[in-house]
C-alpha cells in the first residue's frame, strides 16, 4: 500500500535525524525567535527585551539545566483546517483531515514557514495517508527548544496586572520532551524602570521554566530518571486525557492528593484538599528545606483560576519562589524549583545554579501540613516571633518592619477587604480596634497566600507615579535629601533596621517627624570588633543584638535624632567576637546636636502628611 510506504519512509528519516544529531555535549540550547511584535514595541522596550532580558534568562537556564537527550532539528507540526487531528499507531506524525491550516501558530505568534513540516493528510476518505504541499522548511538547526517571543497586548494581557506568559507548543516524540514553546509579554507591563530590572528579569525565567516543563499540562507527559513515563499510555500512545481540568491525566507518580486538618478562627478545624507533586528529587528537597521527613511532596498552588492554579508551587509555603503564582519580592529560583525539572526525566539540574531560599527554610512540618492560624497561634504560645507571618493591620501611619531575610523595609500586608472572604480562609478571632463581626473581612492582601498575612516590601508611589522600592540595596531608592526624613543610605551595602523611636528632623525653628516610621535601610560593615552600623558617615558598634544605637547627626544642615536597634552580627558577618554588653555611653557624646545655637526660636512640630505618596504592594500575577 502506497500510502503506508511514504509514512514509514518518513518515519524512518526522523529516526536517522535523532541518532546523528546525538552527541556528548549535552548542554541544553534554547534558541529565541523574535516576533514582529517586539520589533514594534517603544525603542526602550525593544532593547531591554532583546539585549538584555532574553539573552540574561538563556544564559541562566542553559547553565542551569543540560538535556538527557538531544533532538533537532526542530520542525514543527502543521496546524489542521479544522480542529480535527488524526494519528496512526506507531507513527510520529499527526495528520490532518484533507488539509492543513493556511498558517500554525504557536500560542499567539505565526510560525514561520521554513520552520514547519510539511503537511500531513488523510484524504480520499482515508485511503490516502501522507505528505502533500511544500516540503520540509529547514527547521531550526543546533537548538533542543525553540522559544518564540512577541509582545502583545492579547485579551489575556487585559485581565487585571498579568505581565507575561508562557507555555509549551510542541512534543518532541523519543521522550515527550517540549521542543517548542513562546512567551507572550503585556508590553504595558514591560517596565524599563532599573529598580524593576532583576523582578523583569526573574519574570522571564519563570516564563520560560513554564515552557520547558513546569506547567500542569505536561505533567502526565513526565518521565522517570531510567526514561520510562511515568503516566501509563493509550493506544494512542498518549495519557488518558481529563475533560473537566481540560488537561492530560497525570497519575499518582507525578501528583497526588491529600487532606490537611485546618485550623480556622473560632477554634474551629476544617479539611483542606492539596494537591502535592510528588516525584523523587521533589520530595527529597522539600522534605529538607522545610525540615519534615514526613512530607508526602510539594503542595502545588490550589488558587488563582486556570493558569495559576496547578502550575506554581504553593505560595502561602514558598512565598518569594520564582515558581511561586504572582510577583511580591526578592524571587529566587530554589533547589525546589530545579528539583521539579529534574523529575520531568527531560533534565539534568545544576544545583549551583540553585539560590537561596529563607522562606519556611527548617520551620517543620507543622509549617508545611498546617494552616497558618495553627503556625501564629503555636508562635503567640510560645512567645515567639510569628516570622514569616505577621499580625500588625496595614493602616495609616504605616508601622514599617524589615522584610524576613532583613535586606528591605517592609510593612504587615493584612489588611481589610470589601467583602469576607472564603470561610477556609479566615484566620482571626480578633485584631486590636476591629469589631467582631468586621474579622471575617480581614485577610493577607495576597490571595494565593491562602490569604495569610505576611511582610512584604513595597513601592512608593507619587500621584499614580513609580517612585522607588523599598529594597536597602538599590542606590536608586535613595530618597531625596529633602525627603529623607530617616537619615537612611541605600546601597549594596545597606540592610534593613528596626527603629526604636520616630526619627526627628530639626532646624531652628522646625521640626518634621515623619509618621510612618518602625524601620529604614543603613550602611552596615564588618570587622574584628564586629558589626558597625553607619549612618552618614557616623559610626556605631554593635556589641550585642538588639542593643539600642542612639543616633544623633547633623546632615544637609538639619539636625537627625532617633534610635536604631543592632541586628545579629552572626546574621551578617563571617566572623563575630563573642556578644557583651556595650561600654557605658561616652558623656562628651552624650549631648544632643543642638539644632539652634544661635537663637531661640519657636519650635514648630511638623506631622508630615503627604497624602499623595502611597506605598503599593507588588501583586503581579505572572501567568492566568
Ligand atoms: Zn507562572
Amino acid at each position: 500500500h502506497l500510502c503506508f510506504l511514504l509514512s514509514l519512509l518518513y518515519y524512518l528519516k526522523l529516526l536517522k535525524l535523532y541518532l546523528f544529531k546525538r552527541s556528548t555535549d549535552q548542554q541544553l540550547r534554547i534558541k529565541v525567535v523574535y516576533d514582529s511584535s517586539i520589533d514594534n514595541l517603544d525603542p526602550e522596550k525593544k532593547e531591554l527585551v532583546k539585549d538584555k532580558l532574553f539573552p540574561r534568562a538563556i544564559d541562566y537556564l542553559q547553565k542551569a539545566f543540560q538535556v538527557r537527550k538531544h533532538a533537532g532539528p526542530i520542525l514543527l507540526g502543521r496546524q489542521c483546517a479544522t480542529n480535527l487531528y488524526l494519528r496512526k499507531k506507531d507513527d510520529p506524525h499527526r495528520y490532518c483531515q484533507g488539509a492543513c491550516a493556511e498558517n500554525s501558530y504557536c500560542g499567539p505568534i505565526l510560525v514561520p514557514k521554513e520552520h514547519l513540516q510539511q503537511c500531513m493528510v488523510c484524504a480520499d476518505n482515508g485511503k490516502y495517508w501522507g505528505p502533500r504541499g511544500q516540503p520540509d522548511g529547514v527547521g531550526i538547526l543546533d537548538a533542543d527548544f525553540v522559544l518564540y517571543v512577541s509582545g502583545i497586548t492579547t485579551e489575556r494581557c487585559g485581565q487585571e496586572n498579568i505581565v507575561a506568559y508562557a507555555a509549551y507548543c510542541q512534543l518532541e516524540d523519543a521522550l515527550d520532551r517540549p521542543v517548542a514553546g513562546y512567551a507572550n509579554l503585556c508590553p504595558n507591563m514591560i517596565s524599563t524602570q532599573t529598580q524593576e530590572f532583576i523582578g523583569m528579569l526573574s519574570t522571564v525565567k519563570h516564563e520560560i521554566i513554564h515552557a520547558l516543563g513546569f506547567s500542569a499540562g505536561l505533567f502526565a507527559f513526565y518521565h522517570s530518571d531510567d526514561g520510562k513515563p511515568l503516566t501509563r499510555r493509550n493506544a494512542n500512545g498518549l495519557p488518558p486525557f481529563n475533560e473537566s481540568l481540560g488537561l492530560y491525566q497525570w497519575s499518582d507518580k507525578v501528583v497526588r492528593s491529600a487532606t490537611r486538618l485546618w485550623d480556622i478562627s473560632g477554634n474551629r478545624r476544617l479539611r483542606h484538599d492539596v494537591y502535592l507533586l510528588v516525584t523523587p528529587h521533589v520530595v527529597e528537597e522539600a522534605r529538607k528545606h522545610f525540615a519534615c521527613p514526613i512530607l508526602e511532596g510539594m503542595e502545588l498552588e490550589n488558587q488563582g483560576g486556570m493558569g495559576t492554579e496547578l502550575n506554581h508551587w504553593e505560595k502561602r509555603l514558598l512565598e518569594n519562589e520564582a515558581m511561586t503564582g504572582s510577583h511580591t519580592q526578592n524571587r529566587v529560583f530554589s533547589r525546589i524549583t530545579l528539583a521539579i525539572m529534574e523529575d520531568t526525566g527531560w533534565y539534568k539540574a545544576n544545583y549551583s545554579m540553585a539560590e537561596r531560599l529563607d522562606w519556611g527554610r527548617g520551620m517543620g512540618c507543622d509549617f508545611v501540613m498546617k494552616s497558618c492560624k495553627f503556625w501564629i497561634d503555636q508562635q503567640r504560645q510560645k512567645n515567639q516571633k510569628l516570622v514569616p507571618y505577621c499580625d500588625a493591620l496595614r493602616s495609616t501611619p504605616l508601622q514599617l518592619t524589615c522584610r524576613q531575610d532583613q535586606m528591605a523595609v517592609a510593612v504587615c500586608n493584612l489588611q481589610k477587604y470589601s467583602r469576607s472572604i472564603p470561610q477556609e480562609y479566615q484566620y482571626f478571632d480578633s485584631i486590636p480596634g476591629v469589631a467582631a463581626r468586621d474579622l471575617p473581612y480581614y485577610g493577607g492582601s495576597v490571595e494565593i497566600a491562602d490569604y495569610c498575612p505576611f511582610t512584604q516590601e513595597f513601592s512608593w508611589h507619587h500621584s499614580g507615579e513609580f517612585q522607588r522600592t523599598s529594597d536597602c540595596r538599590i542606590v536608586e531608592n535613595q530618597p531625596g535629601p529633602s525627603r529623607n526624613y530617616a537619615a537612611e543610605t541605600y546601597s549594596p551595602e545597606s540592610i534593613c533596621l528596626h527603629q526604636r523611636t520616630p526619627f526627628v528632623m530639626e532646624q531652628c525653628t522646625r521640626r518634621i517627624i515623619y509618621p510612618d516610621w518602625g524601620s529604614g535601610c543603613y550602611k552596615i560593615s564588618c570587622s574584628a570588633q564586629g558589626l558597625t552600623v553607619w549612618v552618614h558617615g557616623t559610626r556605631h558598634l554593635c556589641s550585642r543584638a538588639g542593643q539600642i544605637l542612639n543616633i544623633n547627626i547633623q546632615m544637609n544642615h538639619w539636625v537627625y535624632t532617633g534610635s536604631l536597634v543592632c541586628p545579629s552580627c552572626f546574621d551578617f558577618c563571617r566572623a563575630c567576637p563573642p556578644e557583651h554588653d556595650p561600654p557605658p555611653a561616652n558623656a562628651s557624646r552624650s549631648i544632643p546636636l543642638d539644632p539652634c545655637s544661635s537663637s531661640a526660636g519657636l519650635v514648630v512640630t511638623l506631622w508630615l502628611l503627604i497624602i499623595n505618596v502611597v506605598p503599593v504592594l507588588v501583586g503581579f500575577l505572572l501567568c492566568a
